[in-house]
Order: C-alpha cells, then structure tokens, then sequence
C-alpha cells in the first residue's frame, strides 16, 4: 500500500473538491483510482452515460443515492465503480472481511453484476463472491466468511445472516440495492427489512431502481440517509 498512499490522498483531496455539477465527460475526468480506469479500459469503457455522470461522482463524495433511470442505461457501473472506489481509498484487503453489499432481485442479475464487477476490478486485491443459493451451502457458506465485495439475492443473504456461523455484516461500508423496484415486486420487502435492520447504520447506501414506485419510495426513507436524488428520463444513454 504504501507506494499508493500518495493517490490515494491525491484523490480523496479530489473527491472532496469535486464539483458534482459539472458532469464527467470521460471516465478519466473523475478522481478514480488508475487501477479502476484500467479496467474500465480493458472492458470498453470510456464515456459514461447519463445516469453514471449523474451519479457517480455523488457517490464518490460519499453520498447516499437513490437513482432512476430505466433498463439498459448503465445503472450497473453507477453503484459499481463507487463501491470499488470506496474500498479502494479505505485500503481495504482480504483481512478486513466484509466491505460491500450488492444486492440483486435474481440470480441472473447477479450473475451479471458479478460478471462487470470482476472486469472492472481486475486490477484491485479485492475479492468479490456470488452468494445466489443454488449450490452447496457449505462451500458458499466458506466463501461468504472471506469476500470483501458479495453480490448477492436477498434470500439467500438472509439465510447466511441467520445460519452462517461466523457470518458478519459488522465492518461494512457501502450497501447497494439494485433494481429495486423488481426486488420489492418479487416480494422481498419484508426480507430487506431483516436485511437492513441488521446493517450498520454507519455505511454508504445507493439505491438503483427504473422506477420509483411507492414502495421504492418506502426503501429508500428505510435504508437512505439524506439521499441525493438522480433521475435520467428519455433515452440518453
Ligand atoms: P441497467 O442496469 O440500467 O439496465 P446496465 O448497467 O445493465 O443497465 O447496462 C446496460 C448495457 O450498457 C450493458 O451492456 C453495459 O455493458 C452497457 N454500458 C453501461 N455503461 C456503459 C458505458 N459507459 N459505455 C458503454 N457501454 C455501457
Ligand atoms: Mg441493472
């Protein structure tokens, strides 16, 4: 770590100062870590979209977020660069356990969300698991214990909340709910609840959602402190 203490001061200093209403016109304009900006260059991307201008460098300032903006407009790397970002600048490692919580209506978003997580982060010490159900508990139950970054069902998460010896959510920084309002149609309210009362309180939440419904309203007051709100509309992508 200590040859990036010195960029790491370098951009907290820039996270500080930066002014979120001048929106990035490319990922490198933003006080990201150059192990994240190679990632993001290794998998394509260069020019982020609506939402991610909107929302990242709110994010990156330590806000809580709750976003809209409809499917296929980048939501994923919205909440995914500043979950890294944010355990970056803590210099978080494999021995501080549990840092961030990503949380997915499905499997298969998971999946996915996993999948970008893994490309962008490529280049971070971090470690990342899938925790989905599906597969033997046991093995999961291993992995859950060590993972800095867990990109999970809420089901399942539970599950190990209340199952998985040794299984704490004590040290975590940023929580993220994605696709929110999917989650809450597949009936999982009462499970976040669960979730949530047994988060600390001192963390950072970005809730994602395509629309804002009443009952993502109702989330959000649950599980955001002072929210910015981001919303992109139309097709911008
Ligand atoms: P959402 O969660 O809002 O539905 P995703 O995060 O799944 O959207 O992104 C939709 C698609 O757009 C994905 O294929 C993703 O790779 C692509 N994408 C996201 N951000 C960018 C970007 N900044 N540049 C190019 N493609 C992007
Ligand atoms: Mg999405």
């Amino acid at each position: 770590w200590k040859k990036e203490d010195v960029e790491i001061k370098e951009i907290e200093a820039r996270c500080r100062d930066l002014d979120c209403s001048v929106p990035p016109s490319k990922f490198s304009d933003l006080p990201l870590s150059q192990r994240t900006l190679q990632g993001l260059q290794g998998a394509g991307y260069q020019i982020p979209t609506d939402i991610q201008r909107a929302g990242i460098p709110l994010s990156l300032k330590g806000c809580d977020v709750l976003g809209a903006a409809k499917t296929g407009s980048g939501k994923t790397l919205a909440f995914l660069i500043p979950v890294i970002e944010a355990l970056w600048r803590q210099r978080w490692t494999s021995v501080d356990g549990l840092g961030a919580l990503i949380i997915s209506p499905t499997r298969e978003l998971a999946y996915q969300t996993f999948e970008v997580l893994c490309k962008i982060g490529c280049k971070h010490d971090l470690s990342a698991g899938l925790i989905i159900g599906g597969k033997d508990l046991k093995h999961e139950q291993e992995r859950i214990r060590k993972t800095n970054i867990v990109v999970c069902t809420p089901g399942r998460l539970l599950q190990h909340m209340d199952e998985t010896p040794d299984f704490t959510c004590n040290s975590l920084q940023v929580l993220v709910l994605d696709e929110a309002d999917r989650i809450l149609d597949l009936g999982f309210a009462a499970t976040l609840n669960a979730i949530i009362e047994n988060l600390p309180e001192d963390r950072q939440t970005m809730l994602y959602s395509a629309t804002q419904t009443r009952s993502v309203q109702d989330l959000a007051r649950l599980s955001l402190q002072d929210p910015e709100y981001v919303a992109v509309h139309e097709n911008s992508r």
